[in-house]
């Protein structure tokens, strides 16, 4: 039996109660597809500043960069919200992903035929919408140098970011993605500024050279403006969309409201250990984390839904663990909870009867054992 060490942090508010139900799925799965995960639990952010003063501390991050891949619920809450910015909780998931190295955050968008209704959109732009958005999460303009605000001889104020990419930031983050659609529908998208923004003619140019190495994958580019614009007109035409970190930032919080529910989107954020190896993650550094927050408004009322975070191992174990069988399962035994009805607070119709976070997690599991 094949053994994984997986580090669990719960974080703060609902992060507690869907990381539980999280858990027993992945060890159902675990058990029935031939592995065992091996839990180290600790706290980040809120809970970590009560129990240390920190939001992270060193122990918990030396936790996490040993283990084949760490599970979060979510950070934060009204407690902290006073304390300076350095020390809020949110600093434990800046923190996590910049020394876990997780330059590449993965965000699919699926609708579920039976919450085709919960969206804005009309349900035939949305039948069969199936997308994963690759964001890239270390480099761009959050993390460009210069940076800042400098007051001027005359007064006033100049403030400056900067957009930066070197080739092999570039070529890292394409690799991912033509595997990522090797592994889908074989559609790679690579989105840019191309004819205003020199940086992004390189990301072009160095994209259009990894794909020499996947020619089954089909690339076409696309300015990020039309994006935006194709992503709400026909959603449909996208299987894999790859682009730097500010356009993924808010392309990927566009294409997330395509569903309607943030309670049912998860995310991988992925680093490598060593060589760019393509979507070889079994030996590399992955986050798993639903893409909501710790939902401070509901917290300890079991309204919570766990979906999410389930969906969230289900790309633990394709992702980190290689088994396709075991996230294959799990997404479907969602969709098959779905179909019939069951429903949390958040995706329910006027008039449904809401299931707890732990009884839609029950209802997860009793079509996994079926
Ligand atoms: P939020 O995502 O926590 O909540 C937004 C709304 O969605 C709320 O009404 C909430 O009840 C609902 N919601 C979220 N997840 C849900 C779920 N699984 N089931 C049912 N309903 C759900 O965003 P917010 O209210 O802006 O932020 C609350 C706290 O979370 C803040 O401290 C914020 O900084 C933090 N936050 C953390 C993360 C993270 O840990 N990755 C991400 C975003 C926000």
């Amino acid at each position: 039996m094949k053994s994984y060490n997986v580090s669990v942090f719960p974080g703060d508010g609902i992060g507690p109660e869907i990381v539980a139900e999280a858990v027993k799925v992945l060890k159902f799965t675990g058990e029935k597809y031939g592995a065992s995960f091996n839990l180290t639990y600790g706290d980040v952010g809120g809970a970590s500043i009560d129990s240390s003063g920190v939001p992270l501390t060193d122990a918990v991050l030396a936790d996490a960069l040993k283990a084949d891949a760490v599970l979060l619920g979510a950070v934060g809450g009204p407690k902290w919200e006073s304390m300076g910015y350095e020390i809020r909780p949110e600093r434990a998931l800046l923190a996590l992903r910049k020394e876990l190295g997780l330059f590449a955050n993965l965000r699919p968008v699926k609708i579920y035929n039976a919450l085709i209704g919960a969206s804005t959109l009309k349900p035939e732009v949305l039948a069969g919408v199936d997308i994963m958005v690759v964001r890239e999460l270390t480099g761009g303009l959050y993390f460009g140098e210069p940076r800042g605000v400098e007051t001027l001889a005359d007064g006033t104020k100049r403030g400056v970011n900067t957009l930066v990419y070197t080739t092999a930031e570039i070529e890292r983050i394409a690799h991912t993605s033509f595997a990522i659609a090797q592994k889908r529908g074989k559609k790679l998208l690579s989105v840019d500024k191309a004819n205003v923004l020199e940086c992004t003619e390189l990301w072009r140019e160095v994209v259009e050279e990894v794909s020499a190495s996947y020619p089954d994958v089909e690339l076409s580019h696309m300015y990020v403006d039309n994006c935006a614009m194709q992503l709400i007109r026909d959603p449909g035409q996208f299987d894999v969309i790859v682009t730097e970190n500010t356009f993924g930032d808010i392309l990927s919080d566009e294409a997330s409201m395509l569903t309607g529910s943030i309670g049912m989107l998860a995310s991988a954020s992925m680093g490598l250990k060593g060589e760019v190896e393509g979507l070889n993650h079994a030996n590399g550094r992955a986050m798993y984390e639903p893409i909501h927050g710790s939902a401070p408004d509901i917290a300890g009322t079991g309204k919570a839904n766990p979906i999410a975070t389930i969906l969230s191992v289900a790309m633990m174990l394709r992702y980190s663990f290689d088994m396709n069988d075991a996230a294959d399962e799990i997404e479907v035994a969602v969709e098959a909870v779905l179909d019939r009805g069951s429903r949390t607070a958040d995706i329910a119709e006027s008039g449904v009867t809401a299931l707890s976070c732990t009884a839609m997690g029950e209802e997860i599991l009793k079509e996994l054992r079926k």
